[in-house]
């Protein structure tokens, strides 16, 4: 598995950071090439044909939680392929249950009559929860719960593909489910929110430090960082664990 990240930054664009969106070229079906994104923000289509990529690229799309910055491009993702790109082949997108009925709200807010739209490209959603297993583009994806109220279940994930996993947490505040998602993961990218002080519903830096010795990941990357956070970059480095950077590729 091979990741871009897209965009690593928190709701609000802090150092100029793009929502979060990661990419995963993953090897699919029958050896072929195939791409999983890891939640599609709001400014998630900005930054993608901003590192060159073609949306035609993504096979499927998998949802941490609903969030504006974690699945508010999504609406322009599926109209661009309507009208810009002329998107034939499959997309699937997995989410909590309610996706459905988020995602056609959200669609129909900002471009009202949009859902009524017969896609031109087959459009699968799949509503997926913790102790099932989904098998998307040649991915095993399982989730568990994280404590971040979203309205609908947020979640972190684990993505196996070719003998490699990539685990995410979501937004969340500390819950011991992070430990599991990222058991024995080849790279664990795990929200760092803040600096020193505690934000209700996601990690801070002390927070983060003090669990690190319980996470089993070979490798550890904080991300959706705001200024605070930033500021302790040098500290959080110097602990051993990556900060992520919006357009940085890492072999899993
Ligand atoms: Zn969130």
């Amino acid at each position: 598995m091979h990741l871009t990240i897209v965009g690593s930054g928190d709701a609000f664009g802090s150092g100029g950071r793009s929502n979060t969106c990661l990419r995963l070229d993953c090897s699919g079906e029958e050896g072929r090439g195939q791409t999983l994104v890891v939640d599609f923000g709001s400014s998630a289509l900005v930054a993608w044909h901003k590192l060159g990529f073609d949306s035609n690229e993504i096979d499927a799309v998998v949802l941490s939680h609903l969030h504006g910055d974690h699945f508010g491009g999504l609406p322009s993702l599926l109209l661009e392929g309507q009208f810009v790109s002329r998107r034939k082949k499959p997309l699937t997108i997995v989410g909590p249950e309610g996706l459905e009925a988020r995602l056609r709200a959200t669609c129909e807010a900002l471009f009202p009559d949009s859902w009524s739209n017969r896609w031109s490209y087959p459009l699968t959603l799949i509503e997926n929860r913790p102790g099932h297993v989904t098998e998307v583009v040649g991915c095993k994806i399982s989730v568990l719960p994280v404590d971040h109220p979203s309205g609908a279940m947020s979640r972190a994930l684990r993505i196996e593909n070719g003998g490699k996993t990539f685990a995410f947490s979501g937004d969340t505040c500390w819950v011991d489910n992070l430990i599991e998602i990222s058991d024995g993961a080849d790279l664990f990218m795990i929200e760092c929110y803040s600096g020193q002080e505690a934000v209700p519903y996601h990690i801070d830096w002390p927070t983060l430090k003090a669990n690190l010795p319980r996470l089993k990941a070979r490798r550890i990357m904080a991300t959706h960082m705001n200024a605070s956070a930033y500021a302790l970059r040098q500290d959080i480095i110097d602990a051993g664990v990556l900060v992520a950077e919006d357009g940085a590729t890492f072999d899993l």
